[in-house]
């Protein structure tokens, strides 16, 4: 890990630590066993870097993976050994069958167009090609109508063509455990699911993990609890941090009661006010909804954003601090210990998905190595 003392030309520093989430995924394994767990690696491992996300995943024992995109999904392909199965959540446009194929990427067939699309792609090749189907429980995202599910199910050809590796669906509100929409998604998803017997099925994300064991199904697909984001938005799920974000002090200094501080000086000092200046902002992903609301740590004291978040810079009130602290040069704690990563969010009036997903690209970023090299790796 970095040595404080180090110079570095950064503003900020990023520390993720993959042994902590691999760590996160065997909890999650445990959890819902004897179902799999499989990892959403989407938005670059929501913002972490999904190589080496990815490749420590797999070096925990994880063999399928989630992306949004098939430009995602071509990135880490290469970085995890062929038997790794990496599946496309949006599905393909029109066009872009063949690349997939060639690549040997499963996409999620989402309508009736993605499915003709898929199969004729196969018949093309002369070979069934692997596909996840997603079936709309009532989200009304993503996924096949019920009467469009049920086409499929009973459409031999499109049976013939295409090797179903596993039916799916997306809950609504899996991060609120007590909404009834859980329990009317989960029966209409075993009502669609039916038709096909004998394919696994997927309905859990993060969320749904920590649901009782039949929302589990045969593979859950967790995203934020392996970066560790809680589900809920409360501190209470959530697993080990994985990330720690730093800022560097650039400029400490004292200003008279009455002074205004920051563009429209939206802060007024109601006493002569210590103010230190940090070099992030929005360009690195901190939200302006953090003006005047959150707050940055620095030796386990809070020191409160005064005044608008600019786009390098943001403005707290160190008065509190022992005389002489921080220091120009000093770091103080954006995610860490302190401040989780939901707390800062909370503040910030939005979800630790949204967080992690911003985190801009001026950071110096570490990562913490997980050790246990090929553990859980199949033969
Ligand atoms: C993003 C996503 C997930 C992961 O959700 P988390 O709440 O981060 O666990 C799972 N399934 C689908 C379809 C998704 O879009």
């Amino acid at each position: 890990m970095p040595d404080n003392r180090a110079p570095t030309a950064h503003c900020g520093r990023l520390q993720i630590d993959l042994s902590a989430l691999a760590r996160n995924y065997a909890a999650i394994a445990a959890r819902v066993a004897p179902a799999t767990a499989a990892a959403v690696v989407k938005a670059d491992a929501y913002g972490l870097g999904s190589g080496p996300v990815a490749s420590a995943l797999w070096d925990a024992g994880c063999c399928r993976f989630f992306v949004a995109h098939l430009d995602e999904a071509l990135a880490i392909r290469d970085e995890l050994p062929p038997q790794a199965e990496l599946i496309v959540l949006n599905g393909l446009p029109p066009g872009v069958e063949p690349l997939c194929a060639r690549h040997g990427i499963v996409p999620v067939l989402n309508s009736l167009g993605q499915a003709e699309r898929w199969a004729e792609t196969a018949r093309a090749r002369d070979r069934r090609l692997p596909a996840v189907l997603q079936l709309d429980s009532g989200m009304s995202r993503l996924g096949l109508a019920p009467e469009d599910g049920v086409r499929l199910a009973h459409d031999d050809r499109f049976r013939q063509a295409v090797d179903l590796r596993l039916v799916m669906s997306h809950l609504a509100s899996s991060g609120t455990p007590d909404s009834e929409a859980n329990a009317m998604q989960i029966a209409a998803f075993d009502r669609l699911a039916a038709a096909f017997p004998g394919v696994p099925r997927s309905l859990a994300n993060s969320g749904g993990a920590f649901l009782a064991a039949p929302y589990h199904k045969d593979v859950v697909r967790a995203g934020i609890a392996l970066y560790g984001g809680s589900p809920s938005g409360g501190p209470a799920d959530a697993l080990e941090p994985v990330v720690r974000l730093d800022a560097r002090v650039v400029q400490v200094r004292t200003v008279p009661e009455g002074t205004g501080v920051g563009y429209d000086l939206t802060h007024r000092c109601t006493r002569p006010t210590r103010i230190a200046t940090i070099g992030v902002g929005y360009a690195d992903g901190l939200p302006r909804t953090l003006g005047n609301r959150g707050a940055a740590w620095f030796d386990g004291r809070r020191l409160p954003i005064l005044g608008r978040v600019s786009m390098d810079s943001i403005t707290l009130d160190v008065s509190d601090l022992p005389a002489g602290q921080p220091e120009e040069g000093d770091w103080v704690e954006i995610i860490g210990p302190h401040q989780p990563v939901d707390v800062l969010a909370r503040d910030a009036g939005t979800i630790s998905y949204e967080i992690l997903t911003s985190l801009g690209h001026r950071y110096d970023r570490h990562y913490r190595p997980f050790a246990g090299v090929n553990s859980g790796r199949p033969a």
